[in-house]
């Protein structure tokens, strides 16, 4: 019997109301809708559920692979051998303490928006449109239109490689553009809280519907992708390299550099991860032959 053949006969055992899946496609769990099974998905109902999954699979020698909304993920065509851990919106109380508000992992970071803006809370205006989870948006420090997560985050509850929860302030999560002590994995978020600003409701869902209108208007949202594929390269911008090379439009499969935002890779409807890959190794290596500057990808490729 394989380690995962184990777990889930454990988890079936201890936590008899647990999702789980064998064989679920990822295509169904990321943004960019591509990638073959996961050996085992589980989808914990609350936190509770979520710490027990977890420190089981730890103790059974497995690491998980935390899934948020698949938002930044990109799933290998021959599906992913691991204990997936899917953070769910039901995993999702919010906690309000004065000015700041307490997340569980699975909520989205839309749900968070409009949360503070119902309270009247002001300083997260720009995570509104980010299709992400809170749970992902640490540990990529998710951040759009000037404002980043690493700004408004006190503190984060996360469990460690060792199985032991933890409370980091945001100075402890070392946070930086698009990166924090989270994104080598070994950790599972459980939870984060954000300190924001006494504001009026009107001006903050006003300014979260301007935000959401630009991105409608600039980026290929009618398609699938996990957003910008590449980073920001320090001093330039990844779209306007790509656009210089006049590499709109450009085709792998089903996969297409988006014509109307540069910085997407789009699945036009039938790409596979391979299409997406390859296309995304000839942007790389054209931007390099023809401007010097190497891409950094910004999604995450697992399998
Ligand atoms: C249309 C579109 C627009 C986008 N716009 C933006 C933007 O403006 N700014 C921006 O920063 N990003 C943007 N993104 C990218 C993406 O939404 C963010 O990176 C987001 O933070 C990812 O969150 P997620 O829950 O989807 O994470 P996932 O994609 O599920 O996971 C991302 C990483 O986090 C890990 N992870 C997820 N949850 C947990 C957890 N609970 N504990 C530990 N590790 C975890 C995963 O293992 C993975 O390494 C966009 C994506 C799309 C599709």
């Amino acid at each position: 019997m394989t380690k995962l053949e184990r777990l889930a006969l454990r988890l079936g055992r201890e936590l008899p109301c647990l999702e789980l899946r064998r064989n679920e496609p990822m295509s169904r769990h990321t943004t960019f809708r591509v990638g073959g099974p996961a050996a085992l998905m589980a989808l914990p109902a609350s936190e509770e559920e979520l710490l027990h999954a977890a420190q089981a699979a730890l103790e059974a020698d497995v690491e998980p692979l935390c899934v948020g909304n698949g938002s930044n993920l990109l799933a290998d065509d021959a599906g992913v051998d691991a204990f997936v851990l899917k953070t769910v919106p039901k995993v999702s109380r919010v906690a309000e303490k004065g000015n700041a508000l307490t997340a569980g992992a699975g909520l989205t970071l839309a749900q968070l928006a409009v949360e503070a803006a119902n309270r009247g809370l002001t300083g997260l205006e720009f995570a509104h449109g980010i299709p992400g989870s809170v749970g992902g948006g640490m540990v990529m420090n998710a951040g759009a239109y000037g404002g980043e997560l690493c700004q408004v985050v006190r503190q984060v509850r996360a469990m460690d490689c060792e199985g032991q929860v933890r409370e980091l302030s945001g100075e402890e999560c070392a946070f930086s553009y698009r990166h924090s002590r989270f994104s080598e994995g070994g950790w599972l978020i459980l939870s984060a809280t954000v300190e924001l600003q006494p504001g009026d409701t009107a001006a903050i869902r006003a300014r979260m519907a301007e935000l959401m209108a630009k991105r409608k208007e600039k980026q290929p949202l009618e398609y699938p992708s996990a957003g910008s594929t590449f980073k920001r390269p320090e001093g330039y911008f990844a779209a306007a390299l790509i656009d210089q090379c006049g590499l709109k439009g450009l085709r792998v499969g089903g996969a297409q550099v988006s014509e109307k935002h540069a910085g997407f890779v789009i699945n036009t409807g039938n790409a596979t991860c391979l299409d997406i890959l390859t296309l995304m190794d000839q942007i790389r290596e054209r931007v390099f032959r023809e401007t010097g500057v190497e891409l950094e990808p910004e999604v995450k490729y697992v399998k």
